[in-house]
């Protein structure tokens, strides 16, 4: 059987991973969390000490960058920086400005596009970023683009991010997600939006199961 993609979009927050996560695990696709893979060049460049506003400093990295991508037995996706699992590393705060910095470089995207499409080539996958359904898998059986008022992403991460025991506050939540915001939708290179053919969907009011449970109705009728 060919394998299946489906794509999930929407700006920090909106609840893309744990939905997708759950859909994957009950259609038994593999889940994809593009995110990540940026993370762990941004970790890579706090590694290496380059600036992530140093452009020609973050090219020069790529070549070195090991990067590699492993599911534990859960099913969990792991990220490996030259062999190091780096997966809670790549959650503080400071990891999310330096991937959405170094995201916003047309090389970063090429290096990391043939991962993510070899990935949709070889499983039926759910994919989750914020230029899956525009560029990386543009042919996707179904596109969604998740969203939610920013004060209720905020709210959610931040309990997300307290229950990983990381030290941080509301404030601090709200003011990275506003810059990311801001700066993933306006990039020159495949900028946050939602593709002509996906199905908005806002999460503001709804609880976990139920924006699953909406993703689930459209995975049966269209993918
Ligand atoms: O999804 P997550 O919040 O982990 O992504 C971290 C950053 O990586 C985003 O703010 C965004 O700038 C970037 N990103 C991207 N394209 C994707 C996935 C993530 O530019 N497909």
């Amino acid at each position: 059987m060919k394998n299946v993609s489906i794509a999930i979009d929407g700006p920090s927050g909106a609840g893309k991973s744990t939905v997708a996560r759950a859909v994957a695990a009950k259609y038994k696709f593999i889940y994809v969390d593009t995110g990540a893979m940026y993370r762990t060049i941004g970790l890579a460049a706090q590694y290496a000490d380059v600036d992530s506003k140093d452009k020609e400093g973050i090219i020069a990295l790529l070549p070195s960058v090991k990067i590699d991508m492993c599911y534990d037995e859960s099913g969990v996706q792991r990220m490996l920086l030259d062999g190091k699992d780096v997966s809670t590393e790549i959650r503080t705060p400071r990891s999310s400005i330096y991937a959405s910095d170094v995201s916003a470089y047309p090389e970063v995207r090429a290096f990391l596009m043939d991962m993510q499409r070899n990935m949709a080539k070889n499983y039926s996958v759910i994919m989750d970023g914020r230029d899956i359904g525009t560029v990386v898998l543009p042919d996707a059986k179904l596109k969604i683009f998740l969203t939610a008022t920013a004060e209720a992403r905020a709210q959610r991460r931040y309990k997300e991010l307290c229950e990983k025991g990381m030290d941080t506050t509301l404030e601090e939540v709200l003011r990275d997600i506003h810059y990311r915001d801001e700066q993933d939708s306006s990039r020159a290179a495949a900028p946050l939006k939602p593709a002509e053919d996906s199905v908005m969907l806002d999460s503001t009011f709804l609880t976990f199961e139920e924006t699953v449970a909406k993703v689930c109705a459209l995975v049966e009728e269209k993918a």
